[in-house]
């Protein structure tokens, strides 16, 4: 049986690895999504038949529970709380790492060697850290706790001394394994550190922040696979651990800062506010028809989705919107900044439920130098990606992050509800701009309004 067992693990990591591979393209991420469901079920089904459990009541209980709460909540989540929901999937998966291990040690019988003991503490390290700091970071997504920075004198010290308290507590317990109050105060340093960790971190970078716990999830998930000796485990945990990592890093990449300014820098705000410079800038307001007139005269059109084309589920309007427009000749692009949005990939995913063609949508390095030979650029519900204050204003949480080139394009045009600032709380030079028409209006309504316009 432990043969059947191995080679089935072996065939799950083997589609672990091309799932993770096949979600790296919009056009594979569906078949990857699947893959690695597909193996999920092969690990767990062969881990319950191996481990002959004779009382499979708990489990199905759990199993009927959990899907119920799993499915309902899938269903019933918006896309843009997406990031709250993958915060909840990773506290969650932190935590069931640390409470397998901490059965795990209160079943051992004595005699355990250094190694496991070591396993142990850092599983329920690890997966503690990961429980309390997401859920600091869904309060802040769900607006449960202020997005803005919570920060306090010596809090970078406050922090080191726990961490070496749990260091010096860790070593004590794998001395004397018998010790588990030992345990529990590590498990409550862990929590507390958690939430200090995560409470100075913006709003704005909370995205990175749940990629990294995402990461911490997996490593706890392979410590306790180290501790229960499961191979799928180990395995399935350090792919989680190294993929979160590389996301997290290509997030930070895009947004031109390093993991420790994201971490300890406490930039950000709550977003959404304005940015009060109460300097009088005037900006003309146009209408959908004076939208389609431009339109209607250009050759070439790139359009720059944002977060409010997701807040506005205007994916489908615009999709048809860019039909009409080709119809007419038109060459209709769809820029894709890296973090456009709330999380990584959020407007391939939007366009992909409208079934805008992959061929259409590019990526911002390949894209940028055609902006300067576009007729039109049309923002949807997007601020900061195509905020030039990124490229000059050093005191800005933007400065140094690469922008889509916008307002190099003859034409701007800008839809959203206000002139009220993006998520990093930057004002955008761009909407005050000679060549810039602001349409104010909810995304899906002036979308349809253009439609309907281009259609009469
Ligand atoms: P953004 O800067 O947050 O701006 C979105 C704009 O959408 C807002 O200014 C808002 O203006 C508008 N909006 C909201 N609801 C709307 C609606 N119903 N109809 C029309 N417009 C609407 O978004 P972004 O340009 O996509 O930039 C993403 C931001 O998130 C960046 O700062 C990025 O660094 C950050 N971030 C993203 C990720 C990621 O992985 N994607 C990760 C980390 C950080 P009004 O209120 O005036 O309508």
């Amino acid at each position: 049986m432990s043969t059947i067992t191995n080679i089935v693990y072996l065939l799950s990591a083997v589609l672990f690895i091309i799932g993770l591979k096949n979600l790296g393209s919009p056009k594979t991420a569906r078949r990857g999504n699947l893959l690695a469901m597909i193996a999920m079920l092969l690990a767990v089904v062969v881990t319950l038949l191996n481990k002959q459990i004779l009382d499979f009541t708990y489990i199905i209980v759990g199993l009927i529970v959990g899907s119920a709460i799993g499915a309902i909540g899938a269903r019933k989540v918006q896309m843009t709380d997406m990031p709250q929901l993958v915060a909840i999937f990773n506290g969650l998966g932190g935590g069931a790492s640390a409470l397998v291990a901490s059965a795990e040690y209160f079943q051992l019988s004595g005699g355990s060697t250094i190694i496991v003991l070591t396993t142990i503490a850092l599983s329920v390290l690890i997966g503690t850290v990961t429980l309390s700091g997401s859920c600091v970071a869904f309060a802040k997504l769900q607006g449960i706790m202020r997005g803005a920075p919570i920060t306090y004198g010596a809090q970078n010290f406050v922090n080191g001394l726990i961490i070496t308290a749990i260091i010096f507590l860790g070593i004590t317990f794998v001395m004397n394994p018998s010790l588990w109050i030992i345990l529990m105060v590590i498990i409550g340093l862990a929590a507390i550190l958690g939430v200090l960790s995560v409470i100075p971190i913006g709003g704005a970078d909370m995205p990175v922040v749940i990629s990294l716990l995402n990461s911490y999830s997996g490593l706890a998930a392979a410590a306790t696979g180290f501790v229960i000796s499961n191979n799928v485990l180990i395995i399935s945990g350090a792919l989680v651990g190294a993929s979160g990592l590389i996301l997290t890093k290509i997030m930070c990449v895009a947004m031109n800062r390093s993991i420790g300014n994201v971490l300890f820098a406490a930039v950000g705000s709550d977003g959404g506010t304005a940015s009060g410079s109460g300097e009088q800038k005037i900006v003309t307001r146009y209408t959908a028809e004076d939208a389609v007139m431009m339109l209607d005269n250009a050759q070439s059109v790139i359009i720059i989705p944002g977060y409010g084309l997701a807040v506005a589920q205007a994916q489908h309007i615009l999709q048809e919107m860019a039909e009409i427009l080709m119809a007419r000749g038109i060459k209709v692009k769809y820029a894709i900044h890296p973090v456009a949005g709330r999380m990584p990939g959020h407007m391939n995913v939007l366009l992909a439920e409208a079934n805008v063609s992959y061929d259409l949508l590019f990526e911002m390095e390949v894209i940028n130098d055609d902006f300067q030979n576009t007729d039109v650029v049309m923002v949807i519900g997007a601020n900061d990606v195509i905020n030039p204050a990124a490229r000059y204003k050093k005191d800005s949480a933007l400065y140094g992050m690469p922008i889509l080139s916008a307002d190099q394009a003859r034409t701007v045009m800008i839809v959203k509800r206000s002139l009220s600032v993006g998520f990093a709380g930057e004002d955008n030079p761009l909407f005050y701009d000679d060549k810039t028409m602001m349409l104010f209006g909810d995304a899906k309504k002036m979308v349809t309004e253009i439609v309907q316009v281009l259609k009469a």
